[in-house]
C-alpha cells in the first residue's frame, strides 16, 4: 500500500506538516524540575467534588515545582456540552482560588487551548499515523460493529476491534477510494501494533508500577466529524503543550495502554501519569461507594456554596484528604496559604479519600472561628444575596446589630465555633431577634416554678446596660443572695440543703427565659445587645406562660 497516496486521499486539505506545530510549540523553558500540569473538563458546567480536587492536585504540583499549569476544554464531545459550560467551570475554580497560567482567557503561547479548536493539529498528526501506516480508515456502521460485539460476547472474547474482527485493516487503496467516492463516511483507527498477550509496566506515581495488558484494539483517533475523541487528543495537547504530568481520574487507567501506545506510534515521550481514585462515602450499610453525581448533593460543587460553606473551608477539608498531615501543618499555621504546605503527591492514598461531611463541618467551623466578624458578616451578606432574601434584608438593614452578634465570643483566645456555614446562621441566632421570640420556653426540671418567677420578675431591677461583665455578674450573685440562692458555686456545692440553688442556676434562668436555649454564646453579651426594655417584655411574655 503506498500510504502517502493514502493519506492524501483521506486528508486532501491537510498542507500543515508535523514540523509546523512542534515549531510553533516549542519547548518551555523552565527551570529543572518543573512540572506542567493541566486541568481538562469538559464544558458540562458541572463541577464534581472529585475534578475540583483533581484539580487542586494540578495545581499545587505545578506552583511547588515552579512550574506551569493550564486549564485545556476538552470539547469534541458536542452531546456533553452545555452553555457557559466552561464559565461555570472557570467561575467555580476562581472561587476557590484555583489559579490558571495558561489558558483560553488566561493567556499562553501554547493555545487554543479548547480542543474543538484545534482541528487542523489533529489531522495533521493524524495524517502522519496514515502516511506511516499507522492508521487506517473504517467504514464499518453501527449494525455492523454491534453484530461484531455480539458474536465476541457469545465467544467469550475480548471485546473489540482487533485481529480477525478488525475488517478494515486490510482494505486495498481502491476499496478505500471506492468507498470515499461513494460519500462514505468513515472513522480513523489506530493500527495497534500489540496483542493483549503483550505486557508493559506502566508507572503510576501515587500507585507505583504496574505489569498490565498491552491494548490490542484498533481504536478510533478520529472520528466520522474530524475531531478525535479523548485518546488521540490529549496525546497530541499534552506533546504540543509540553505537558510533563497527568493527574487525572482512575477513570482512564484501564486505557493507559492504549495512550502509551499512541505516544509511542507517534513517536513523542509520554508524561508521567498519577491516577486519582474517586471521592467514596459510606452508604447506609457502611459500605464505601463512590461519590454519585446522582444520588449525592454533596458530589456538585454548587452544593457548597449554596449551602454557604466558606470556600476556603472546603479548600482546607479537600486538603486533608489529599494529605492526611495538612489537618496538622493547619493548626500550627491557621492563616498560612496552603501554597506553604509541602504538599507530596506520592502521600496521596491510592485507595481514594472518603468524604465525611461531619469533618468538613468541624474544620469550616474553625476555620469562620477565625475570621472576624466583619468577614463573617461579608460572607453571609454575599451568600444571602443569592440564596436567602429575607436574611439579606435583616443583614442589610440591621448591619450594626448584625456585626454585634457576629462578635459575641469572637477574636478570644478560644472563640467559639457555631457557624459551619452560612444557610444555619439566621437559625444560631434566632433568638435576638424579637419576631422569633413567643415567650414559649421551657426551663430545666430542676428549677421550681416559684424561684423562675422570682428571679424573672427580680432581674430588670439588676440589670444596668452600663456595667461591665464583672459587675453584670456580680449582679446576679446579688439577686441569688435575695432569692435565698448561693452567691457562689463553691457555697452551694458546702451545704446545698442551705440554698434554693446558685449564682449558676440563675444564669441559667435567665439564659433560658431571654433565649428559649441552655447554650448560647456569652449571656452577658446578649444581655447588653438586647437591652433593658427587650430584657423586660421578653420575661413578661414568659411569666404569661409559665
Ligand atoms: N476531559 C477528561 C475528563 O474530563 C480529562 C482527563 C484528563 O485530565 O486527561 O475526564
Amino acid at each position: 500500500m503506498d500510504y502517502e497516496k493514502l493519506a492524501n486521499l483521506l486528508f486532501p486539505k491537510v498542507d500543515k506538516t508535523p514540523e509546523f506545530w512542534e515549531q510553533k510549540y516549542p519547548s518551555r523553558n523552565l527551570p529543572k524540575g518543573a512540572e506542567v500540569t493541566r486541568y481538562a473538563p469538559s464544558p458540562t458546567g458541572f463541577v464534581h467534588f472529585g475534578a475540583l480536587f483533581t484539580s487542586l492536585v494540578n495545581c499545587l504540583q505545578a506552583k511547588k515545582t515552579d512550574g506551569v499549569f493550564f486549564l485545556r476544554i476538552e470539547d469534541t464531545d458536542k452531546k456533553r456540552e452545555i452553555e457557559n459550560g466552561t464559565k461555570i467551570i472557570t467561575k467555580t475554580l476562581s472561587d476557590f482560588d484555583i489559579k490558571f497560567d495558561e489558558g483560553e482567557t488566561f493567556g499562553g503561547n501554547y493555545g487554543p487551548y479548547t480542543q474543538s479548536e484545534r482541528e487542523e493539529i489533529y489531522k495533521t498528526f493524524a495524517k502522519k499515523m496514515v502516511q506511516e501506516g499507522k492508521a487506517y480508515p473504517c467504514f464499518c456502521s453501527t449494525e455492523e460493529l454491534d453484530e461484531i460485539r455480539a458474536k465476541q460476547e457469545q465467544n467469550k472474547e475480548d471485546i473489540g476491534y482487533y485481529g480477525k474482527y478488525a475488517k478494515c485493516r486490510n482494505l486495498s487503496f481502491e476499496e478505500i477510494e471506492k468507498n470515499i467516492k461513494q460519500g462514505k463516511t468513515f472513522v480513523l483507527r489506530f493500527k495497534c501494533p500489540y496483542t493483549n498477550q503483550d505486557k508493559v509496566t506502566t508507572y503510576d506515581v501515587i500507585r507505583g508500577e504496574r505489569l498490565i495488558p498491552q491494548n490490542q484494539n484498533d481504536v478510533v483517533i478520529l472520528k466520522s466529524n474530524g475531531l478525535p475523541p479523548y485518546n488521540f487528543a490529549h496525546v497530541v495537547d499534552d506533546h504540543l503543550m509540553h505537558t510533563t504530568f497527568v493527574i487525572r481520574a482512575d477513570e482512564w487507567l484501564p486505557s493507559l495502554s492504549e495512550h502509551l501506545q499512541l505516544f509511542e506510534a507517534l513517536g513523542f515521550t509520554a508524561p508521567k501519569y498519577a491516577h486519582i481514585s474517586p471521592i467514596q462515602k459510606f452508604d447506609e450499610n457502611g459500605n464505601r461507594r463512590k461519590l454519585s453525581k446522582r444520588k449525592d448533593p454533596e458530589s456538585d460543587m454548587r452544593y457548597f456554596a449554596e449551602q454557604g460553606f466558606p470556600n476556603g473551608a472546603v479548600k482546607d477539608y479537600i486538603m486533608t484528604l489529599i494529605n492526611s498531615d495538612f489537618e496538622e501543618w493547619r493548626a500550627k499555621n491557621p492563616t498560612s496559604s496552603i501554597l506553604d504546605f509541602d504538599f507530596d503527591i506520592k502521600k496521596m492514598s491510592a485507595s481514594g479519600s472518603l468524604f465525611d461531611i461531619v469533618k468538613l463541618t468541624d474544620i469550616s467551623k474553625n476555620f469562620v472561628s477565625h475570621l472576624t466578624n466583619k468577614q463573617v458578616y461579608d460572607l453571609a451578606l454575599d451568600w444571602a444575596k443569592e440564596f436567602d432574601k429575607s436574611f439579606f434584608a435583616s443583614l442589610t438593614e440591621q448591619k450594626e446589630y448584625w456585626l454585634a452578634i457576629l462578635n459575641i465570643d469572637r477574636e478570644i483566645a478560644k472563640p467559639r465555633k457555631d457557624i459551619s456555614h452560612m444557610a444555619e446562621i439566621k437559625e444560631i441566632y434566632s433568638y435576638m431577634f424579637e419576631e422569633n421570640f413567643d415567650g414559649n420556653v421551657s426551663f430545666p426540671e430542676n428549677f421550681k416554678k416559684q424561684d423562675v418567677e422570682k428571679i424573672l420578675k427580680l432581674y430588670p431591677n439588676f440589670f444596668n446596660e452600663a456595667d461591665d461583665q464583672q459587675t453584670w455578674f456580680s449582679r446576679i450573685k446579688d439577686l441569688s443572695g435575695e432569692i435565698g440562692f448561693a452567691r457562689e458555686v463553691k457555697e452551694f456545692k458546702q451545704n446545698p440543703e442551705a440554698f434554693g440553688g446558685h449564682c449558676g442556676d440563675v444564669s441559667t434562668i435567665i439564659r433560658v427565659a431571654l433565649t428559649g436555649r441552655t447554650q448560647t454564646p456569652n449571656l452577658y453579651d446578649i444581655c447588653k445587645l438586647l437591652g433593658k426594655d427587650k430584657i423586660k417584655s421578653r420575661f413578661e411574655k414568659v411569666l404569661k406562660n409559665l
